[in-house]
């Protein structure tokens, strides 16, 4: 998209007086409360659809290392651990399969957002070439499994079963872990990966238990009811269907142009846009990536998606595409700055100015793209872009254009009611067959309510009640009082949004890195000191704070549904962004010193 808007001050001004007025219409009191728990009645909501559960003995032994999770931290922690040599490693996923997030979502139409050249980890190491620029969900699960094979981690791992609880028992420096499958073992080591969006929720609209059609949520969908499968094919079953999908983030986005295919009509129920921006996925030519794909070729695209995403600098843009977009115009704004002009208000204006334009072109989109003229309007996002999760798409808008699709907008407020039959909005019923829930996954509830389980460090200690005012680390990665536990994840580490398995990668080789470390040394414990944390998280302190999802934005999980608290402060990255976090964790790791960190 040319960046050809200017806008002046008046403009300026009456855009963000729009973006208050949409923010303060969606604000609530209830914030996380407004959501459902799929538990009691609504427990189906979360059974597996994908695989059975195959009975197994319950495991009584000792490992090396156990991980919680098996998406992309699990695998890439196993893949960096079995490379340094530790060979006895068991991965816990409470899943059929490796795969996590790409596990469960296998609805019509999922796909990576980040470019697969940079998203998908290990590519160069399974010697793997991306079909496409944004690949579909297919790929990315085979690709899980291909990493699972490559570096043999089947052979210790057990799917369906989920983490009760994980124990310090510091007489013998290891963590006694019992599961759902009757597993009660002891690890040496022991990683989390559960990842920030994996347990699903259902909006608490009323009578949503009254409904006496069809439904599911779009994490564990019901081909056996849509027919089609997730590589995209027609959608048979609903041919003679009337389909209400709650939701318009992310997942949505992908999965309206396929129900506009294949129903017979299908109402789109809006509580806020999402913003759209162009998509333009392409094959990959094999030719060309024989030509690229030279020694060291994923890391230097990482660093490079890393250098024009983060606050880096790169003479070329490799992957150019809408995340880099939003952070070249950026830079434009500040290129010219003189050095004593780099303060943190002026970046934050320039991040403004160059957001403010991203999203006047966006909207700008929406209506050379949709024929009605008032649905084109209340498809335009009126936020920043960064306050919610930002949706490319060449598709979705269009999707309105053809008449079975119809935009149901709540104006902000959602569907007021769920009956026997349908939705209400604004008084009117919409007789449907199936209502899908489009509605995301929690995010601001409790480390416990997340995880099933609280990890209990030295003392009795939880992880619930070491971060009682707020995440309390080193890297991300290492907790005081919890021995021998390594998070996988990436706050207050390089937290790199737009490529979220870049930071997995770079915490699984840290992590294995000082594990080998202390098995090499003979330490039996690895904890990093209560000085060395608290210095970190002073250090973090000194950042610009959040740039997504401030006070300022329509209420999302990106803001705790509007309302931060001051725990949420904490879950910021490295003050100079992430280039320059993975340039000092390359040489922390480097010195060998592990500074910080006690091996005993
Ligand atoms: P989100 O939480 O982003 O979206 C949930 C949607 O449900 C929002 O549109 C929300 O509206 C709406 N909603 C909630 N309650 C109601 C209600 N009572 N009435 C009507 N609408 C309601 O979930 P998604 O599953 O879309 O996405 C989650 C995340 O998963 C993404 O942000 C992204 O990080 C990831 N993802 C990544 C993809 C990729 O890489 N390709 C693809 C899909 C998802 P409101 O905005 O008003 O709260």
């Amino acid at each position: 998209m040319a960046s050809t808007a200017t806008i002046d001050q008046d403009q300026k001004a009456a855009i963000l007086a729009r973006y208050a007025e949409e923010r303060d219409k969606r604000l609530r009191e209830d914030g996380n409360e407004q959501y459902l728990e799929l538990k009691g009645q609504l427990a189906h909501y979360a059974e597996d659809p994908y695989s059975e559960r195959t009975a197994r003995e319950p495991l009584t032994d000792h490992v090396t290392y156990a991980f919680v999770g098996g998406g992309f931290s699990g695998l890439v922690s196993g893949a960096r651990l079995k490379e340094a040599g530790i060979e006895d490693i068991r991965i816990l996923e409470k899943g059929g399969d490796f795969g996590g997030t790409w596990y469960w979502n296998r609805y019509p139409g999922a796909q990576c957002d980040t470019a697969a050249m940079v998203y998908m980890p290990l590519l160069e190491e399974t010697g793997h070439m991306p079909s496409e620029k944004y690949v579909h969900a297919p790929e990315i699960l085979d690709h899980c499994r291909r990493i699972g094979e490559h570096y043999d981690l089947y052979d210790k791992a057990v799917f369906h079963t989920k983490v009760e609880s994980m124990v310090w028992e510091a007489e013998q420096s290891r963590w006694r872990i019992t599961t759902d499958r009757g597993d009660n073992f002891t690890a040496d080591f022991v990683g989390l990966g559960t990842g920030p969006l994996h347990v699903p929720k259902l909006p608490g609209i009323p009578g949503i238990d009254s409904f006496k059609g069809h439904s599911f949520h779009t994490s564990r969908w019901d081909y056996d009811y849509t027919g089609g499968d997730p590589d995209g094919t027609l959608l048979e079953g609903l041919a003679d269907k009337r389909v209400a999908i709650i939701g318009t983030g992310a997942t949505a986005v992908q999965i309206v142009p396929h129900l506009s295919r294949a129903a017979k009509e299908v109402f789109v129920i809006q509580r806020t846009p999402s913003s759209i921006d162009i998509r333009n996925n392409e094959p990959i030519d094999p030719d060309w990536f024989e030509e690229i794909a030279t020694e060291g070729w994923q890391k230097r695209w990482l660093d490079n998606f890393t250098a024009n995403q983060g606050l880096g600098y790169a003479n070329e843009d490799l992957v150019q595409d809408g995340w880099t977009d939003l952070t070249r115009r950026f830079r434009e704004r500040i290129k010219d700055l003189p050095p004593d002009q780099l303060t943190v208000e002026n970046m934050l204006a320039a991040w403004e100015d160059a957001d403010l334009q991203k999203m006047t072109e966006i909207r700008a989109r929406t209506d050379e793209v949709v024929g009605d003229g008032e649905t084109a309007a209340k498809l335009k996002a009126w936020y920043r872009q960064l306050c919610k999760r930002p949706c490319f798409h060449d598709e979705y808008l269009q999707s309105f254009n053809n008449p079975n699709t119809h935009l149901i907008d709540t104006d902000g407020q959602g569907a007021a009611r769920i009956t026997e039959k349908g939705v209400v909005v604004a008084g009117e019923e919409y007789e449907v067959d199936c209502i899908i829930y489009a509605t995301g996954f929690e995010v601001g509830t409790t480390l416990e309510r997340q995880m099933g389980f609280h990890p209990v460090g030295r003392d009795g200690l939880t992880l619930t009640e070491a971060w009682e005012e707020g995440m309390r680390s080193k890297h991300g990665i290492h907790v005081h009082g919890f021995p021998n536990l390594f998070l996988v994840q990436s706050a207050q580490g390089a937290h790199l949004i737009s490529n979220y398995p870049h930071n997995l990668v770079e915490c699984a080789r840290a992590i294995a890195i000082m594990i080998a470390h202390a098995l090499k040394s003979g330490a039996k414990e690895v904890e990093v000191t209560k000085e060395a944390q608290d210095q970190w998280v002073a250090l973090l302190m000194t950042g610009p704070g959040m740039v997504i999802g401030s006070t300022e934005c329509t209420p999302g999980y990106y803001n705790n549904e509007g309302q931060p608290t001051d725990e949420s402060r904490y879950f910021v990255g490295y003050p100079h962004g992430a280039q320059a976090y993975f340039a000092y964790l390359d040489g922390w790791l480097n010195s060998g010193e592990f500074e910080g960190v006690e091996f005993r």
